[in-house]
C-alpha cells in the first residue's frame, strides 16, 4: 500500500472510531507505559489507579517498599519485574530531571523501563505531540493493510510512520487503530466483511489465512 492510499485509509478508520485523546499527566502515563507490556488495559488502568491513589510522585513511589508496589499493582503481567522497574524509573527521574518527566524521546528512553513504544505513549498521550506508540494493535493492522510488511517489529514500523505521515495524520493512527483493532480488525478471525477499509486491504486477499484459522500476524 503506497502511502496516499494509507492516508485515506486511516481517515476512514477514523471517521468510524474518532481519535480518543487520553490525556493525563505525563507522569501518569509512564506508569501506565511501564505496567502495561504485555497486559491488557483493563488490568493496567486499575492497577494504574490503586498504586497513584497512594502515591502519586516520582518520590512517594521510590519510598514504597518493593512488596507494597508489588501488591498494589498485582496481576499485572511480570508484576514482580515491573514494581521493580517501577521504583528504578523513579529513583532515575529524582536523579536526574528533579523528579520531572522530559518530553524529548532520546531522554525518555534513558528511564528504565521505558522502550521506544512507552517514550511515544508519554509524547502522545502526557504531552499532546504528534507520535506514534506502536502497540500490537497498531502493528498487526498496518502489516494487513501492507503498508510494512508482514513480520516488521513494532519499533521499525514506528520508524517508518513517523517519517512518512504528517503531524495531523499521526495523531489519528494510534487511538483510532486501537479501536478499530479491537472491534474490526481483531488479531484472530478479523471482521473483514464489516471493514470499512475492506477494499484497500492487502491482507484480505490472503483468505488462505483465514480458512485454516491461522493466527500469522
Ligand atoms: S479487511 Fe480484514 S484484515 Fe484488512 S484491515 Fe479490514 S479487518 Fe483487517
Amino acid at each position: 500500500m503506497d502511502i496516499k492510499n494509507f492516508i485515506k485509509v486511516t481517515l476512514l478508520i477514523e471517521r468510524k472510531y474518532p481519535v480518543k485523546i487520553r490525556k493525563a499527566e505525563p507522569f501518569e502515563i509512564l506508569i501506565h507505559g511501564i505496567m502495561s507490556t504485555r497486559t491488557k488495559d483493563t488490568t493496567t488502568f486499575p492497577a494504574q489507579k490503586r498504586l497513584l491513589s497512594i502515591a502519586d510522585t516520582p518520590k512517594g513511589i521510590s519510598e514504597l517498599p518493593l512488596k507494597k508496589i508489588e501488591s498494589l499493582i498485582y496481576p499485572v503481567g511480570f508484576y514482580k519485574t515491573k514494581a521493580k522497574l517501577l521504583k528504578k524509573a523513579c529513583n532515575f527521574l529524582i536523579d536526574n530531571f528533579d523528579s520531572k518527566v522530559p518530553s524529548d524521546k532520546s531522554e525518555l528512553m534513558k528511564i528504565p523501563g521505558v522502550g521506544p513504544k512507552v517514550a511515544s505513549l508519554v509524547l502522545e498521550w502526557g504531552f499532546n505531540l504528534p507520535f506514534i506508540a506502536v502497540d500490537t494493535h497498531v502493528n498487526r493492522i498496518v502489516q494487513r493493510l501492507g503498508f510494512v510488511s508482514i513480520g516488521t517489529k513494532p519499533d521499525k514500523t514506528e520508524k517508518i510512520l513517523e517519517h512518512a505521515l504528517k503531524d495531523n495524520i499521526k495523531i489519528k493512527v494510534n487511538s483510532s487503530f486501537i479501536y478499530f483493532g479491537r472491534a474490526i480488525c481483531k488479531p484472530i478471525s478479523p471482521l473483514c466483511s464489516e471493514c470499512p477499509v475492506y477494499n484497500y486491504c492487502e491482507f484480505k486477499l490472503k483468505s488462505k489465512y483465514y480458512k485454516l484459522g491461522k493466527r500469522e500476524i
